[in-house]
């Protein structure tokens, strides 16, 4: 049983709900807020309401964003014949990081796995298709993890897209095995990109 009034109980279950919080961080957190200003505390639920309010998916990359289409695909300066394949958002701010990539990005929102019952289906894969179907696509950079997920997903967009006449690489040497992209320090990242072979 709890020895918290039942408002800070539900304060701090929601803190635990959040990754990587466990009982006695959400704790800690729900008294922060319980001392923290009106205003401060006002604040901070604002800016988690308007963000989950304004961002949207851009409808292109599936990047998110404030705007539609999203900075990147609206950039005039962005190469629209390139397009690098990540698993995430977060990817995509680890590859703008190296500012070696001109290019533009589709985010899948995941990997094929099957262990976890998740298909090509579940993934943009169809979205990504559509874009490539304007003859406007010249190449195709994967950048899913390497992980095996990342792997297969990988190898099944490769056999789908190379029969359209469109270059496939993969990014690949320095990024460790089972490593994530968004961890990767920019310089390896760099070099991952440098060093992508064709598929
Ligand atoms: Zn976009």
């Amino acid at each position: 049983m709890s020895y918290y009034s039942p408002s800070i109980e539900k304060l701090i279950q929601s803190f635990e709900k959040l990754p990587s919080i466990g009982n006695k961080t959400a704790a800690r957190l729900a008294f922060y807020i319980l001392n923290a200003s009106e205003e401060e505390t006002k604040e901070f639920v604002d800016s988690i309401v308007n963000a989950k309010r304004n961002l949207k998916y851009c409808s292109k990359c599936y990047n998110i964003s404030d705007t539609d289409p999203c900075p990147i695909c609206a950039n005039p300066k962005r190469d629209q014949s390139e397009i690098c394949v990540v698993e995430d958002v977060r990817d995509i701010i680890a590859m703008e990081r190296t500012h070696e990539f001109k290019g533009v990005y589709h985010v899948l929102h995941g990997s094929i796995s099957p262990m976890n019952g998740i298909g090509p289906d579940d993934i943009k894969i169809k979205e990504l298709l559509s874009r490539l179907m304007d003859g406007q696509v010249k190449e195709v950079i994967l950048a899913t993890n390497p992980r095996v997920e990342g792997e297969a997903t990988a190898m099944y967009l490769s056999k789908l897209i190379k029969p359209l006449g469109i270059k496939v690489s993969r990014i690949a040497h320095g990024i460790p095995v089972g490593g994530d992209l968004e961890y990767t320090d920019e310089i390896t990242l760099t070099k991952a990109l440098e060093g992508r072979r064709e598929l």
